[in-house]
């Protein structure tokens, strides 16, 4: 029998094996024969002998060439036959034998029917354990093992000598150790060694979502059993063990680490996320300390201690002591400390009561419950705040109030109040909640009024933005009514809750006839500072009877009236029903002949592009960018990949990356553009980081404002605005490219995209792109503000390494990246405005150009510095090693903040240790060889954030 086809009958009981096949493809030799034989009223073949009377027999019978599976070295020979008892023939049984012999052959071919005795070898002799007589039928199974086989087949061959032998079938076969799973690891079918190689050693794979430190070995025996399994693998974090197979933890477990371990459920105050969790985040309004371990629970923040008292014990000193109790919620932790702050108020103004004021034992990280004040003033008021921290406390107030700083929450007007007025005149006040902190930024309120009765087409607002909460506004009108109404805006300028509209009116007397419909002019005293007293807003009633006309508040990008529509509109090549006739439309066909490829430049999302030369008979040679679509694509790809072109091809603008041509009518189909020598501007800055100065940068932001602002004028949203689809070339000119994912704004302004699968990039991407595809120029500028903070922070990542649902969840709860270093103010406050969260607030690439161009123009403009705070604009990781330890090198420190290069320069000076740095001024700096400007304010910096850290270590661990 070959090794796979054994057909099994069954005969009277017994399971015979045999290969029916290839019986008739014995080569049957001298004196074998095959004889059909009843028994027991079935029929079947065997190959049988029986020269008992004759002597000297020598009769073959071999097998046909049966073919070996390389591994399978060694062989199992299973035979079932009759022998007929010699004693049954009388005279004859004195030659006759009850044994056969099996002899075997290897081959790496079928030699067909040649025999050659000499080349086999005797395997064994075969005897019945039940020799059959007249009356009795016996069918004997013996096994024997045929070793050491190593060619590509071999053949059996069974020698009678004499005996009377009918041989039913023959079986080889080889063991297996089956394909199996066992510690979570899969190991294949392995055929089981011989002799010589007892235990197979087999390597397995680790289940799906298991890993494991060493490779998952085990070994195979001779019988096929599996024995001695090596190396474990372990279900992942995330996941865990279920009948051999990882299965993602249940909603509301989770698993921080791969092991054998199983689930564990959320801990207190922890989030339950869908399954496969590897950790329980904080619910909101809960943290877990630096100091915490990521796997248990959160706590949430102290409530308010209670039961303050103060008891003055020596007043001449000017000696106060304070008492309170312990918060009733400690949030669950036991770390709870506390700080005081004092307040001066005079009337409705309050400020901080400054450092002459001494506390005992101190002012912050108070673990007792009293402390006492000394050098007050006797005859004044003082408003003192107790406030309790814990581990976390510190952790919650930083995010908002450093890491954010320009972004805390305005305070709410609580209630407006006239204090005084005259015929001309009119003084008012009102109060904020929560009143603004000592030491936080003065909070601005922005004041709007208005003659009530205005009943002319033009209503005057008058607004004025003021640094204290009162104001007196002079010449107005006696006896007459006026609307207020304030806004508290944080040092933002966001804006926060504003009052109710409120009505004082001046009074009768000194009634002069004054024109009453001129512009009221007015003026601030009384300490309040008038910062800005420009917003006139003209109102024209007669256009509300039109509003149904008009559009949703993007409109206010895209004007609805007919002259400001502009000329030319982008088409969308997806409108054209073969998106080949687009491409035809717009882009110039190129015959690949005048193209050469030079080198790789970069890897675009259909395939390499090449930089190269483009040479047009009759015009000049041009240095080229040439996009090209790999091989494999499908005629959609080939179609998205074109569609590239079709877009860019209407586009003709200084600052918009130029298309000189397609091919599109061979194989290769490729995008030829103007060639960018600078390439990407991400990685440009990165790798020119510090070497150009703030008017260099704004140059560069100009530049893109105007490609955008011609793009939006086109009614194009780009949708990927980012430095990395900026190119940039040798004169340091910058144009915006990457018109891949771009859609048209459609003319309905209500239109929504739904454009499904489309990848948003949301670090870059405005929120209500990102929350329901709202895609506008207004989006477009909200991702410029992005590309203006990537440009000021030398190609810095936008939010470092938060994740995307990180800097999501900041920036729905109104946090703003901080200005990067050295970044003028102006630019800052730009940035803010294009990321202000009501998109009909923002400011139109119009806007964004002229105010560039202004202070482009005045460069002293770009010399206030917005604030800047090392601690956090620098990576994050930057004022601590990662696990928020202090540095434990110089090198591992200098490699945090992208500054590895030198590294020598510091061993070299001797400066070896952290303690050594912390004393390092700048001229030390200088003078250990880092000259760039932008590098040595990044270590100056670096160093501040460094030495005052030492006394906030654990706010900067996040
Ligand atoms: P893209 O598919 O447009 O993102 O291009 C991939 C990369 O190729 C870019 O990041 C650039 O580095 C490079 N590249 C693309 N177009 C040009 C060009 N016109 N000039 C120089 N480099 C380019």
């Amino acid at each position: 029998c070959t090794l796979s086809h054994v057909t099994t009958i069954i005969y009277d009981n017994y399971y015979f094996n045999v290969c029916t096949s290839n019986l008739v493809d014995f080569v049957i030799l001298f004196q074998w024969e095959v004889v059909q034989r009843t028994l027991n009223g079935s029929q079947f073949y065997t190959y049988s002998v029986c020269n008992v009377g004759e002597r000297e027999q020598d009769n073959w019978l071999r097998t046909t060439f049966i073919q070996r599976r390389p591994a399978a070295s060694r062989v199992f020979v299973e035979l079932q036959f009759i022998v007929r008892d010699c004693n049954s023939f009388g005279d004859s049984s004195v030659t006759c034998k009850e044994t056969f012999n099996l002899f075997t052959s290897e081959s790496d071919a079928d030699v067909g029917t040649t025999f050659r005795k000499g080349q086999f070898k005797k395997v064994a002799t075969i005897a019945p354990d039940e020799i059959t007589s007249k009356n009795e039928l016996h069918i004997n199974t013996e096994t024997r093992v045929v070793e050491n086989l190593s060619r590509k087949g071999f053949y059996l061959a069974f020698q009678d000598i004499g005996a009377c032998v009918a041989l039913l079938s023959a079986r080889v076969y080889y063991k297996t150790c089956p394909a199996t799973v066992k510690s979570l690891a899969s190991f294949p079918e392995t055929v089981a060694g011989g002799e010589n190689q007892a235990l197979r050693e087999v390597s397995g794979v680790c289940m799906d979502n298991a890993i494991s430190e060493e490779l998952p070995r085990i070994y195979c025996t001779v019988d096929g059993e599996w024995v001695v399994p090596v190396g474990q693998c372990q279900c992942k974090s995330g996941y865990e063990e279920v009948k051999d197979a990882c299965q993602e933890c249940q909603a509301g477990f989770f698993k921080a680490a791969a092991s054998g371990d199983k689930c564990e459920p959320c801990p207190a105050n922890t989030q339950k996320l869908n399954s496969g969790a590897l950790v329980c985040p904080c619910m909101d309004g809960f943290y877990r300390a630096p100091t915490d371990p990521p796997t248990g629970p959160c706590s949430g923040l102290p409530s308010a201690p209670r039961d303050l008292v103060a008891t003055t014990t020596q007043l001449s000193t000017g000696k106060l002591l304070l008492s309170w109790q312990p918060p009733e919620d400690t949030g669950g932790r036991s770390d709870i400390t506390y700080s005081i702050e004092c307040q001066r108020c005079e009337g409705v103004v309050c400020q901080s009561c400054g450092e002459k004021i001494r506390y005992e034992p101190a002012s912050t990280g108070l673990t007792d419950t009293k402390v006492s004040v000394s050098e007050l003033d006797a005859h004044l008021n003082y408003t003192f705040t107790v406030e309790a921290h814990s581990g976390v406390s510190l952790f919650a107030s930083q995010i908002r109030n450093i890491l954010y700083p320009l972004s805390s929450d305005p305070p709410k007007i609580t209630s407006m109040r006239l204090v005084e007025r005259t015929s001309t005149s009119l003084s008012l006040s009102w109060d904020v909640f929560p009143r603004p902190r000592v030491q936080s930024r003065p909070i601005r309120y922005e004041l709007t009024y208005r003659k009530k009765d205005d009943n002319l087409d033009v209503t005057t607002y008058i607004v004025l933005i003021l640094e204290k909460n009162f104001v007196q506004i002079s010449k107005l009108a006696p006896g007459t009514a006026y609307l207020f109404r304030v806004q508290a805006l944080s040092s933002d300028g966001t804006p926060g809750g504003s009052s109710m509209e409120e009505q004082f009116e001046t009074s009768l007397e000194e009634r002069l006839t004054q024109n009453n419909t001129a512009v009221i002019s007015c003026a601030a005293v009384g300490g309040a500072a008038m910062l800005f007293i420009v917003v006139m807003v003209l109102f024209l009633r007669r256009r509300k009877r039109n509003s149904h006309t008009r559009q949703g508040p993007e409109d206010t990008y895209f004007s609805s009236s007919e002259q400001l529509k502009p000329l030319k509109t982008y088409v969308d090549p997806h409108t054209y029903e073969d998106p080949n006739t687009a491409v035809l439309k717009f882009a110039t066909e190129i015959h690949p002949s005048h193209i050469t490829k030079q080198k790789v430049i970069g890897a675009g999302e259909f395939g390499e592009v090449y930089r190269g030369i483009l040479k047009v008979p009759g015009r000049k040679e041009v240095a080229v960018a040439i996009k090209t679509l790999k091989p494999g694509y499908s005629e959609k790809q080939r179609q998205d990949f074109l569609s590239e072109a079709s877009i860019m091809g209407q586009f003709s603008h200084q600052n918009i990356i130029r298309l000189e041509g397609v091919v599109t009518k061979f194989k290769h189909a490729m995008i030829v553009t103007e060639y960018m020598e600078n390439g990407a501007l991400d990685r440009y800055l990165r790798d020119h980081d510090g070497e150009f100065a703030s008017f260099q940068l704004v140059g560069m932001l100009r530049g893109i404002a105007a490609g955008m602002k011609y793009l939006s004028d086109m009614s194009y949203v780009h949708r990927d605005l980012a430095a990395r689809n900026i190119l940039v070339n040798n004169t340091l000119e910058c144009k915006v490219s990457d018109f891949g994912l771009s859609r048209v704004l459609e003319d309905d302004p209500e239109g929504t995209y739904t454009t499904s699968g489309g990848k948003i990039p949301i670090r870059w991407t405005a929120p209500e792109a990102i929350a329901y595809r709202k895609f506008t120029s207004a989006s477009d500028v909200w991702s410029f503000g992005i590309v203006m903070w990537e440009v000021m922070a030398f190609g810095e990542r936008p939010y470092w390494d938060m994740s995307n649902h990180e800097v999501m969840k900041a920036i729905n709860e109104a946090f703003r990246l901080p200005a990067p270093m050295d970044c003028p103010s102006a630019v800052y406050q730009l940035m803010l405005q294009c990321w202000l969260q009501d998109r009909s607030k923002r400011p139109r690439f119009g806007d964004i150009v002229n105010l560039l161009d202004k202070l482009l123009r005045s460069p002293d403009s770009l010399k206030t510095i917005a604030d800047f705070d090392p601690r956090v604009s620098i990576r994050l990781p930057s004022t601590s090693g990662s696990d928020g330890s202090p540095f434990r090198s110089v090198s591992e420190w200098l490699e945090s903040i992208k500054m590895s290069q030198y590294s020598e320069n510091f061993t070299c000076a001797g400066v070896v240790t952290m303690d050594q740095v912390l004393q390092m001024k700048n001229e030390d700096i200088k003078n250990i060889g880092v000259r760039l400007p932008g590098h040595l304010k990044r270590i100056a910096y670096s160093i501040l954030g460094l030495k005052d850290q030492t006394s906030t270590l654990s706010v900067f661990a996040v």
